[in-house]
């Protein structure tokens, strides 16, 4: 097979009825593509038939190529594996449960050979996912914005193209706190959008639960905002200004209204427990950070590969 133009990057968690329906999809679209086209699809330890599947199109079709992890690593870590795989000049990342139209790779790729290197898609809506996962992820957007020291686009998901300028760049991050669409953005180059309707699943649940979710979202924020650690210290001096006041006050009330019932137990216990959760709270954000060091450090492989299946030049990592 020629050195292929186009990488597709999949990752699969579970996906046991979609991945026929995203294989004919895509079939579709390739046969339209102006250049070669691997499939790079990356079983996340799925516990169904997926993996099973894969091997099969494998055989089918060569230009399938899979990993598989040895367990289940998440999203963003099974993007990073595809992407250290890509032998392309152009990888293509999107969800095998077909939220993210393939059809949309047209514009992408239009919009690439205009000589942008990074071209992500932005959700105009979410059809049908439920208005709590909308509304979490409206806001929690709109936070990042205000947090991250880098522009990172708004309502956009990993479902992107990325030059291989790029995807050399990311693969040489050494760090495992991989939250890809910020890295993305921080990596710069030319960057455009495209706009699409986030369809609802073709089949089967979703497989970011809730914890996932928010293990993401955190994840986003530490990984690029320093802001919250500041914030430690700008409680601190708050609540430092209003114990000064409260000393002023409890004077004040002796010397001129010693019967205030506001004198004693009461005071005492709230502002006790005041201080304790502003320092809990701080010790809880220096956590997130300090164990985001720790992991770093260990310096242990992000993921581990138990199988994979057309590549012939990349020894497993
Ligand atoms: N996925 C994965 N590992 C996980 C969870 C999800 O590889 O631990 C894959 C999943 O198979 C899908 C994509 O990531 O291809 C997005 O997952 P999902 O559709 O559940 O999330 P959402 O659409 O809500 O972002
Ligand atoms: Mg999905």
């Amino acid at each position: 097979m020629n050195q292929p133009i186009y990488s597709l990057v999949i990752p699969i968690y579970n996906e046991e009825e979609n991945i026929s329906e995203m294989y004919r999809r895509l079939s579709h679209v390739m046969e339209k593509l102006d250049g070669e086209v691997e499939i790079i699809l990356i079983d996340d330890g799925s516990r169904d038939r997926s993996l099973n599947m894969i091997r099969e199109l494998h055989q089918r079709d060569r230009r399938v190529r899979y990993l598989s992890f040895a367990r289940n690593f998440g999203h963003q870590i099974a993007v990073t594996a595809g992407l250290n795989f890509v032998q392309g000049k152009a990888a293509i990342v999107m969800d095998a449960d077909l939220q993210d139209p393939p059809e949309l790779i047209f514009s992408m790729i239009e919009q690439w050979q205009q000589g942008y290197q990074v071209v992500y898609a932005k959700r105009l809506s979410r059809k049908k996912e439920s208005w709590l996962k909308r509304f979490t992820a409206y806001c929690f957007y709109r936070i990042l914005q205000i947090l991250a020291n880098v522009d990172i686009p708004a309502d956009t998901g990993d479902f992107c193209l990325m030059d291989r300028q790029v995807v050399d760049i990311l693969n040489a991050m050494p760090e495992r706190n991989r939250y890809i669409r910020g890295l993305r953005a921080w990596v710069g180059f030319r960057q455009t959008s495209v706009y699409f309707e986030r369809e609802p699943r073709f089949a089967g649940e979703v497989k970011y639960t809730f914890r996932k979710s928010w293990a993401l979202a955190i994840d986003g924020i530490i990984s690029f905002s320093r802001i919250p650690l500041k914030l430690a210290t700008f409680v601190g001096l708050l609540s430092s200004g209003i114990a000064l006041l409260m000393i002023l006050l409890v004077l004040y009330w002796r010397l001129f209204d010693p019967v205030s019932p506001l004198i004693g137990f009461t005071l005492i216990t709230i502002a006790m427990f005041f201080m304790g959760s502003v320092q809990l709270i701080c010790i809880g954000i220096l956590g997130e950070y300090i164990g985001r060091i720790y992991e770093e450090v260990k310096g242990r492989p992000i993921y581990t590969l138990k199988e994979t299946g057309g590549f012939v030049n990349k020894t497993e990592i």
